[in-house]
């Protein structure tokens, strides 16, 4: 007998990143901004004196308190991982059982299914009402008539780009005291609806936070965890000691040392947010037949075509050398400079 693989993993495919090279990439949702030469030396100059043969500090204790003084968080209720994708790893593989009940939101981020289909949790799917808002209600009862142990869902939402009011959020939270909800809100920086400041009221609420879109930092991989104490130690307690690499905590504990530079990225990234959204509605305002899209709250827009279309536009623009995202009858496309905003509104009429 050959050794097989387990029928889990046996038909897996490795993630396929975009190849070749394009001259406008918006496909990923990352910051079209680089950190700025000053701070990018400093972070040099942080490692360069790093202590490389030594492991990294378990706890990450300066990422920590930075996030924490930028967030105005006590910085005993983060947990730093590499990048948000290990926080959600462990969420699903230690913080569940097997067999327990996650749910997940559709649409919404395809990892969260992912990692908790891997972890052996059953999930179970909520849809969406068609406008993409969720019937708050509706995910209650679900979750407490299914007894699930976790809900994650992201806010503002990757891909629709439509956000659950603070509110909202705090009341699905009251409504499920028996299922923790993880809060993933990778995007929260271009709105202002952030839980952040209520993790430590509840007991079955975690925040997720990354370097990697509005802090111009998704190579680093660092993602954070923000919930109450008891919450914060089982995460602490299961990661692996060091799953954050120096480098990693250098820069981004150089990263948080600038506050005023991460809010006026911030600014530019939702400027460019909104004048791309403006552009692709009076796209779809003149070509009703042929696009629409809700407004968004995110770095990125959500764009709707008719059967097949997406797919058929999504090949033009890359013979074009522009890269956006295709989902299905959708076109998710990130916000760039200017000139990438404008390059992509040119494309994009030009293939309807
Ligand atoms: C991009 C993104 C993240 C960030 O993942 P990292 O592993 O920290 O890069 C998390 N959640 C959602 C919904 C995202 O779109």
């Amino acid at each position: 007998m050959a050794y097989q693989l387990n029928e889990k993993v046996r038909d897996m495919e490795p993630y396929e990143p975009i190849s070749g090279t394009y001259r406008i990439r918006l496909d990923a949702n990352e910051s079209f901004l680089e950190i700025p030469d000053y701070i990018e030396a400093d972070m040099l100059h942080r490692i360069s004196e790093l202590h490389l043969n030594r492991y990294p500090d378990p706890l990450a204790t300066g990422v920590c308190k930075g996030f924490g003084k930028y967030f105005n968080i006590n910085p005993d209720l983060i947990t730093v991982g590499n990048g948000s994708d290990e926080l959600l790893t462990l969420l699903t593989q230690t913080i569940m059982m097997k067999g327990e009940k996650l749910v997940y939101t559709t649409p919404d981020f395809s990892m969260y299914k992912c990692y908790g289909y891997l972890a052996e949790n059953e999930c179970i799917e909520f849809k969406k009402n068609a406008d993409f808002t969720i019937d708050v209600d509706a995910l209650i009862d679900l979750v407490n008539r299914e007894g699930a142990r976790m809900l994650i869902f992201s806010n503002p939402c990757n891909p629709t780009g439509v956000g659950l009011p603070r509110e909202e959020v705090l009341r699905l939270v009251e409504g499920v005291p028996d299922c923790l909800v993880v809060v993933d809100e990778a995007y929260m920086e271009f709105w202002n609806q952030s839980v952040l400041s209520e993790v430590e009221k509840y007991d079955n609420m975690m925040v997720l936070k990354t370097c990697s879109k509005s802090f111009r930092m998704a190579g680093i991989r660092c993602g954070l965890a923000i919930a109450n104490r008891t919450l914060t130690n089982a995460m602490r307690a299961v990661k692996s000691p060091y799953n954050v690499n120096s480098i990693t905590q250098a820069a981004a504990e150089v990263l948080f040392s600038y506050p005023d530079d991460l809010d006026t990225a911030t600014a530019k990234v939702i400027k460019s947010r909104d004048d791309l959204y403006a552009a692709v509605k009076s796209l779809a305002d003149k070509y009703p037949a042929k696009l629409s899209l809700l407004p968004t709250v995110a770095n990125f827009v959500y764009v709707k075509m008719p059967t097949g279309e997406a797919k058929r536009v999504f090949e033009a623009m890359k013979q074009d050398g522009i890269i956006v995202r295709n989902m299905g009858d959708y076109l998710r496309i990130t916000c760039g400079t200017d000139y990438e905003n404008s390059e992509v509104v040119r494309a994009l009429e030009a293939s309807l």
